[in-house]
């Protein structure tokens, strides 16, 4: 099976392995001898010295975490979005009582930098911006090296959604010097779901001391104070842990520059195919066209359920469809983690023979 959605994302064997271990104490020697294992190693991903907290969550429960853990009610924060993700997160701090200032752009735009700088010119009010890296459902990365410049310049933080970019896109968090950055485990980690990471800036602890939203399972301030000595303030999605420290191995030996170079590749590959068919991304600007999902707009006469449901049955390939509003209208290949050009070549030579059958 070719599980080519945006995540989950297929695990090597190697983390399979260790994920069907005995499990051991969360609060004994052997878990915090991993857990202080691994968060250097998570640190190198992210390529920052800021704190990176583990927790175990989806990648909602990540963004939930950056809002109540950095504002208070009332707060005024630019939300920006391009897609579901981007709405998500601006929802998320809505409903916390924060004061969305939305910047919305339509699907398969990628942000102005310009407009962040308009937006928060006109509403210098503004405590955060919050932004996602890679919006999943369109298929487009953001340029978030100057969308971040722009917020610094401006003297905000910025709290980032990269569940499904950070260990597959570049993202060096403190060159950008991002506050609070997110991913999840099921993406490009090539591990199940059930962790979150999250890195903090200085500035973010700053802001978290001041902070009032309310929070108890997702406040820093335990997370921290637990991650001293290795371990988590509740009890961990300990499996995950064990794959993580696996998987961690793995993306170091192979090396960041190597990882995006591959991912680059990969969706090279994507994107020439979906060219190839006289098909067009959704992302408007290839430049901007993502290289951890590609998002491709289903023409009229294209029933893209029953392309995803031949691809499925008839190939053994499972991509995604369009989300919310987008469905039926888009199909999305996923292409990070463990992902190389001869996955993606079989991929592409299976939907070959499943697109003619979804001519309505
Ligand atoms: N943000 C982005 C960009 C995502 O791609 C996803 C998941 O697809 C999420 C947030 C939400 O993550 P989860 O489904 O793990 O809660």
């Amino acid at each position: 099976m070719q599980l080519r959605i945006p995540g989950p994302t297929p695990c090597p064997d190697e983390v399979l392995r260790a994920i069907g271990r005995q499990m051991i104490n969360h609060r004994g020697k052997e878990f915090g001898e991993m857990t202080n294992r691994i968060i250097p190693k998570l640190k190198q991903c992210f390529q920052t010295k800021n704190e990176v907290v583990i927790l175990s969550t989806s990648g909602t429960g990540g963004l939930e975490s950056a809002v109540v853990n950095m504002l208070s009610p009332g707060d005024k924060v630019l939300g920006i979005s391009i897609g579901i993700f981007g709405d998500r997160f601006a929802e998320c701090a809505k409903v916390y009582g924060a004061e969305v200032i939305p910047l919305k752009y339509e699907w398969g735009r990628a942000v102005d930098p310009d407009d962040v700088k308009k937006a928060l010119k006109e509403n210098p009010g503004v405590r955060a911006v919050m932004v996602t890296h890679n919006e999943t459902s369109t298929g487009v990365t953001n340029p978030l090296k100057e969308i971040a410049k722009v917020v610094k310049d401006a003297d905000k933080l910025i709290l980032v959604d990269a569940v499904s970019s950070l260990s597959s896109i570049d993202l060096p968090v403190d060159a950008w010097d991002l506050d609070v950055v997110v991913t999840g485990s099921q993406k490009g980690w090539m591990v199940p779901p059930g962790l979150a990471f999250v890195s903090i800036s200085e500035r973010g602890w700053k802001a978290h001391a001041e902070a009032k939203m309310p929070r108890f399972y997702f406040d820093f301030s335990r997370a921290k104070k637990f991650a001293a000595d290795g371990q988590t303030p509740w009890t961990p999605t300990v499996p995950v842990f064990f794959g993580m420290d696996v998987a961690l191995d793995m993306m170091l030996k192979e090396g960041l520059p190597n990882i995006f170079a591959r991912h680059a590749r990969v969706a090279g590959k994507a994107r020439a195919w979906v060219k190839s068919k006289g098909l067009q991304l959704l992302s408007a600007d290839e430049k901007f066209a993502s290289n951890t999902v590609t998002a491709v707009k289903a023409p009229d006469d294209m029933d893209v359920a029953r392309f995803t449901s031949t691809l499925r049955d008839e190939y053994k390939v499972v991509i995604a469809g369009g989300q919310g509003g987008m469905k039926g209208k888009v199909f999305r290949i996923g292409h990070l983690g463990l992902v190389s050009e001869k996955d993606m070549d079989e991929v592409l030579a299976a939907m070959d023979k499943a697109l003619p059958k979804a001519k309505k």
